[in-house]
């Protein structure tokens, strides 16, 4: 059985076999004992723990459990205390095996290596905040918390030159170890250095000794925490003891003296201490060898206080650049650095915005005085075209008013002249001569009436007046009246052959054109066909291709250069000017025939060289009219109507006699009125007896449109053909309405009135 003594005996023993025995087996998460000499809440030793956690922290790589204990050695340090904190230490850590060990300051270190033998030997330790030791068990790295003094006297002598210092330093035992450092560097570095000791003193007369301090003396407090008397304060009270006597600045070189009373220093800082601490410790947890590291004193940095730096009226140019400056108050722009920043952002946008705006604002003043501008041009040019486009308007309706006029008071005349050239020619009677003159005005007065066509069918294009009207008709028919009537304009010659070739059959031959254009294109195109060819032949054929039919007019003439080509086509475009002197024409025919073709939807080209003749081409849609039978051409009858009586109405004396001499044949009975109202009267007397009435529209008083309604007014089937000079003017749709039958126009193409009649009269 054990005693208790032998029970602590006992203890230590396993202790000591546990902990030397224990293996670390390189377990992932790092055991680190972290051993402090001193208590918690004591400045010093709370910077160095904080530093040497938070360097540790650092490391990604490491994962580690800390273990820190607190000595407490500045409140307990006799022997008795110390064998049981060996012995709660122990007990504690007897089954913990550490992969290192962090000491704070002397005690810890002491602890450890006098107790090494507990721990594993291979622990690596690394220590701190350590003063006067010489000796470092194997394992043992760190740094030692050894004073600049050199760099404190420079310090001080630079600041306040020629002046004595104080060195207050007292009889303890680190006082003493700190004395035996600083003698023999003053006396190499500092020979003529004006000092002195502060060691044996009471509290109470160093105090009076700090109180007869005068300008030109300056303390530098090293450690006095012991006085002669071995009364002790506490290195964090002493300040607080000693400035109210002392007028002069004090220097110091640790940190618990900052803020407290001196003016700075060179200092040894307990968090830098740490960290560099926490640093090496890192280092060997990463796998570093403790040969790698030196141990070397710890680092110290110029620190000072600017509450005092004031108070003593130092000259701040002499402090080292590089220095720490605690207690400066911020200026409010430091202070409230972001802030300005920002609002110092927010300005410079406001500014440019402003900026921006107010050049925008500029700009589109300038660019709305522009529109300004431009819009009174753009309005007054645009009142400009609407006069202009009046004018114009007013010009083409003049013209229009003027070509309408002018063709009906020339038909009026032609058709006298062309009526009676006519009956002249048919007179048995008229010998040769006379039958040659006859000829000769027919043919210039039909040339004149074509001259005058061709301008009223540009005038009507021009001004997009061409009403197409599109029937069902025959197309084989249409080229025979085509050829027909050309035979009949141009003195047939022997050495031209006309021949025609026709694709269809007659019973084929049925489309939905309108027939008046068609039959113009076609009589345009072989009338010049046969006005250039002098020998030869020509050719009009057609054939379907594809949806056209695409007709033919080929001649061997004088054919037309290439560069002519596009030319012929334009408002009166010929080849030579001399054309229409030496062949007649206007060169109208080629524009008309081209605008017609587009009208009815298709294209008009040529193929042509000089002396060898011309083909000109072109193609209308092929809208064919199924079933549709062919009409028997009615058989020839001689124009005889014996028992027919007519009402015909014109106020010109001549016409009267014209119809009078082409009607007189015919057997029929003629009334005549010279004017509408003159119309209504002989038909109101003769209603039952008339079986037509030929009418002319325009008619002073009267016009023909009010006399057809008065007439219809008693009998509303009477046929009524409307004879009219007015090719433009007259209105189709007004005498449809007013129950016109059919209407011819001025000059009366004898055959053509015949043939009405008798469609009416049988
Ligand atoms: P016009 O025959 O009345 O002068 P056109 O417009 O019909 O007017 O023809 C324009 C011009 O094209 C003619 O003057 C002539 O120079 C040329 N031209 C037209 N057809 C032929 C053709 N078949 N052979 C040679 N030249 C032609």
């Amino acid at each position: 059985m054990f005693n208790s003594s032998n029970k602590s005996i006992a203890f230590l023993i396993l202790g000591i076999v546990f902990l030397a025995s224990n293996v670390c087996l390189g377990a992932e998460k790092k055991t680190i004992l972290l051993l402090h000499s001193y208590n918690k809440e004591l400045q010093w030793t709370d910077d160095l723990n904080n530093a040497i956690v938070q360097e540790l922290k650092n490391d990604a790589n490491i994962t580690f459990e800390i273990r820190v204990e607190y000595m407490d050695t500045k409140r307990y340090e006799d022997s008795l205390y110390l064998q049981s904190f060996k012995k709660f230490f122990l007990s504690k850590y007897v089954n913990t095996c550490f992969d290192l060990i962090i000491s704070t300051d002397n005690a810890a270190f002491d602890f450890l290596k006098e107790n090494k033998v507990f721990f594993a030997s291979d622990v690596p330790v690394v220590f701190c905040g350590l003063n006067n030791q010489i000796h470092f068990p194997e394992n043992y790295t760190g740094i030692l918390e050894d004073i600049d003094f050199e760099s404190n006297l420079k310090l001080i002598q630079s600041l306040h030159p020629n002046s004595k210092i104080y060195i207050a330093l007292d009889n303890s035992i680190t006082g003493t170890a700190l004395r035996n450092q600083l003698t023999p560097i003053i006396k190499t570095a500092f020979p003529n250095l004006n000092y002195e000791y502060l060691t044996d003193y009471s509290f109470a007369e160093f105090k009076a000794k700090l109180n007869s301090f005068t300008e030109g003396e300056v303390l530098f407090l090293v450690t006095f925490n012991y006085d002669k008397n071995g009364v002790s304060i506490p290195y964090d009270h002493i300040l607080e003891e000693i400035t109210p006597y002392c007028k002069v600045p004090i220097y110091g070189a640790w940190d618990f003296y900052l803020g407290a009373g001196i003016v700075g220093g060179r200092i040894t800082s307990a968090y830098y201490h740490g960290l560099e601490a926490g640093k090496i410790a890192k280092k060997i947890l990463n796998g570093s060898s403790l040969s790698d590291f030196k141990i070397t004193s710890g680092p110290t940095k110029y620190i000072f206080d600017y509450r005092y730096i004031r108070k003593y009226d130092i000259n701040e140019e002499l402090i080292p650049d590089q220095a720490i400056i605690i207690n400066k108050p911020e200026n409010i722009l430091q202070k409230n650095k972001t802030l300005f920043t920002l609002m110092l952002i927010v300005f410079i946008f406001l500014v440019t915005t402003i900026i921006l705006l107010f050049s925008l604002f500029r700009r589109n003043k300038k660019a709305l005085t522009l529109e300004k501008k431009y819009t009174a041009e753009i309005q007054n040019k645009q009142a400009k075209l609407k006069q202009a486009l009046e004018k114009s308007r007013e010009a083409t309706s003049l013209q229009q008013a003027f070509l309408a006029n002018l063709s009906h008071e020339i038909r009026t005349p032609m058709n006298g002249i062309m009526g009676f050239s006519d009956l002249l020619e048919e007179l048995p009677s008229a010998d040769t001569q006379v039958s040659k003159y006859v000829h000769f005005i027919k043919y210039n007065s039909r040339q004149l009436m074509n001259i005058i066509d061709d301008i009223l069918e540009i005038s009507l294009i021009e001004t997009n007046k061409i009403v197409l009207d599109h029937k069902t008709i025959n197309i084989n028919t249409l080229i025979d009246g085509v050829i027909k009537s050309s035979k009949v304009r141009n003195t047939e010659s022997e050495a031209v052959k006309l021949f025609t070739n026709c694709s269809l059959s007659n019973e084929e031959a049925f489309i939905n054109t309108d027939e008046t254009k068609l039959t113009q294109i076609l009589s345009n195109l072989l009338n010049n066909a046969l006005k250039f060819t002098n020998e030869g032949y020509i050719e009009l054929a057609y054939s379907v291709k594809g949806n056209d039919l695409e007709f033919m007019v080929k001649d061997t003439g004088i054919g037309i250069d290439k560069k002519n080509f596009e030319n012929i086509f334009s408002r009166f475009g010929q080849v030579e000017k001399g054309t229409s002197r030496k062949f007649g024409g206007t060169g109208l025919g080629l524009s008309i025939s081209k605008a017609y073709v587009e009208l009815l939807g298709g294209k008009i080209w040529l193929e042509s060289a000089p002396k060898k003749g011309s083909t000109f081409y072109f193609t209308i849609p092929a809208q064919f009219v199924k079933n549709e039978i062919s009409k028997p051409s009615s058989p020839q009858k001689e124009y005889y109507w014996p028992d027919k009586t007519i009402l015909v109405v014109d106020d010109e004396e001549l016409n009267l006699l014209l119809f009078d001499a082409i009607l007189t044949p015919t057997g029929l009975t003629l009334l005549k009125a010279s004017s509408g109202l003159e119309a209504v009267e002989i038909f109101t007397e003769n209603n039952k007896s008339i079986d037509l009435v030929l009418m002319d529209v325009k008619m002073p008083e009267m016009d023909g449109f009010e006399a057809t309604e008065q007439i219809r007014a008693i009998n509303k089937d009477i046929p009524t053909i409307f004879q009219t000079a007015h090719t433009v003017t007259f209105n189709k749709e007004k005498a449809q309405q007013f129950g016109v039958n059919k209407t011819i126009h001025k000059p009366i193409d004898r055959k053509e009135l015949l043939k009405i009649l008798k469609s009416f009269l049988g």
